[in-house]
């Protein structure tokens, strides 16, 4: 056990000074309420470790949200100096790598809707595959067509006939990040992911149905696609198996070239390697390829809650964004004055880029970046934009984030006792089985009202809309 010091430099903005191998400080934004020990969780000693990788600059950052993960702490981001010596580390991305959250916003107002809302869950529920082991919507014929999809992620999924053109404007990277290198995607990764494309998979993933309650900035909720009341539906969900046996299969390997790289950390789920070196550009090649295929996994959902809406209430649905949360990307970032390129790794946390951002699709150039952030089934989830003063790298929080285990949470909550609590609240629910939703209580997360507060209140980004469930369909 470590003991680890916060200072309160600002109003949600701690440090944790230099201390024995750290190259950089840490620093959390938080409220003290918000900080991880609070509730016994010990992920500031993760961001600790992380301060340790060979080529870390600035710090190593925590979100509000931040908590316990593997190896990095879900919340955290830590950028390396590709030209430096610095690393790319798969614990940095998470196993369910670009797992990520996607906004619609429906032609139909909440007061419109209502009288078809149960329908309309009836629909998704049918018709959204979810469960563990589950197959997709979108079964791939082979390896050959596989390795189209991870390069062209969701772009690929458009052309072959699953959205729209303009869905493509509204995605990160539109749709596609273009150093995938399929080949570093093994043949277990490549089987696994053959018939899962289109599927939310387990537990914390979802399909949401949700209205408009706030809007905070009027002329960003309209550039952005939105008003009040409007009817939206917040996907959540990654790259299921095919991810995660690239983590598993590249920690592997990384584990196993730590010494020839005279690499030391302090814990061994942080193994890592040089970005320029063959095992870090293999992960970086594979990861990518990944992230496409989760940016095509989510683009698979959006058909079937455009069929859905459109069966129900006969109306469409726009692309609001396409976010991933658990990346890394080569981004130039200034150092010390010189603008250097950079290994940025988010876990658990979303881009935020501010308006006038060369990286941003053209349609949000002048608006700025959407920021995702999922509260609970049972709370308020929110729709923020990146601010310029943003100096964790344009990072921002990607949820409420947990404060009970899935272990815990299953002995504090009953999930039938949940399903008529929210029920009763009128938020139509329909689970994959009991014990995935009382692991997924709104109790189990922090306060995100309090996140979103501390997330603005530290100046990484501004409120755009609040938005509130009315129906919830869980993996
Ligand atoms: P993660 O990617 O870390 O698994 O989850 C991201 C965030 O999603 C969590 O921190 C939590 O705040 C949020 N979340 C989990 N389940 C639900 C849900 O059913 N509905 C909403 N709106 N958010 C959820
Ligand atoms: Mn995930
Ligand atoms: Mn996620």
């Amino acid at each position: 056990d470590m003991d680890v010091t916060v200072t309160e430099e600002s109003p949600f903005r701690f440090r944790i000074d230099r201390q024995g191998a750290m190259r950089v400080p840490g620093v959390v934004f938080a409220s003290r309420e918000l900080l991880p020990q609070a509730s016994g969780d010990r992920a500031l000693e993760q961001v600790v470790n992380v301060a340790t990788l060979p080529g870390i600059v600035r710090a190593s950052f925590a979100m509000p949200d931040v908590h316990w993960g593997y190896g990095f702490p879900i919340g955290g981001v830590a950028a390396t100096d590709v030209d430096a010596g610095g690393v790319v580390s798969p614990g940095g991305v998470g196993f369910d790598i670009s797992c990520g959250v996607r906004l619609l916003a429906a032609g139909i107002q909440q007061a419109e809707l209502a009288p078809r809302l149960k329908r309309l869950m009836d629909i998704l529920g049918d018709t959204t595959p979810r469960g563990a082991g589950r197959g997709g919507l979108w079964k791939l014929s082979g390896r050959a067509q596989m390795e189209k999809l991870l390069t062209g992620g969701a772009r690929y999924a458009v052309e072959r006939g699953h959205g729209v053109p303009q869905d493509l404007g509204r995605c990160e990277d539109c749709g596609a990040l273009t150093t995938a290198d399929p080949e570093q995607v093994g043949q277990r990764a490549v089987e696994r992911g053959l018939h899962q494309v289109g599927s939310l998979g387990s537990g914390n993933h979802f399909l949401e149905v949700q209205a408009v309650d706030r809007v905070y900035d009027e002329r960003t909720a309209t550039a952005f696609g939105l008003r009040d009341g409007q009817v939206c539906v917040m996907i959540h969900c990654g790259s299921r198996g095919l991810g995660h046996q690239v983590c598993t299969d590249h920690v592997r390997v990384m584990d196993h070239s730590l010494r020839a790289y005279g690499i030391v950390i302090p814990d061994r789920q942080l193994a890592c390697a040089p970005v320029v070196s063959p095992p870090g550009r293999d992960y970086l090649g594979a990861m990518a390829a990944a992230a496409n295929y989760g940016r095509a996994n989510r683009q698979l959902l959006t058909e079937a809650a455009r069929r859905a809406f459109a069966t129900a209430a006969g109306v469409g649905v726009d692309l609001v964004y396409d976010v991933s949360h658990n990346m890394a990307k080569i981004e130039t970032h200034e150092v010390d004055g010189v603008p250097r390129p950079l290994c940025v790794h988010r876990k658990g946390a979303t881009l935020a880029l501010p308006p006038g951002h060369p990286d941003l699709p053209e349609d949000l150039a002048e608006a700025g970046q959407p920021v995702l952030v999922p509260g609970t089934m049972g709370t308020a989830s929110y729709v923020m934009v990146g601010t310029s003063g943003n100096d964790a790298f344009f990072s921002a929080c990607h949820g409420a984030g947990r404060v009970w285990s899935r272990h815990r949470a299953l002995r504090e909550v009953r999930g039938e006792e949940l399903h008529s609590a929210l029920e009763s609240r009128g938020i139509v629910v329909r689970p994959s089985s009991w014990r995935g939703l009382a692991e997924e209580a709104p109790a189990a997360y922090k306060d995100v009202d309090a996140v979103a507060t501390a997330t603005v209140g530290a100046g990484l980004t501004r409120l755009v809309a609040r938005l509130i469930p009315l129906g919830v369909v869980k993996g």
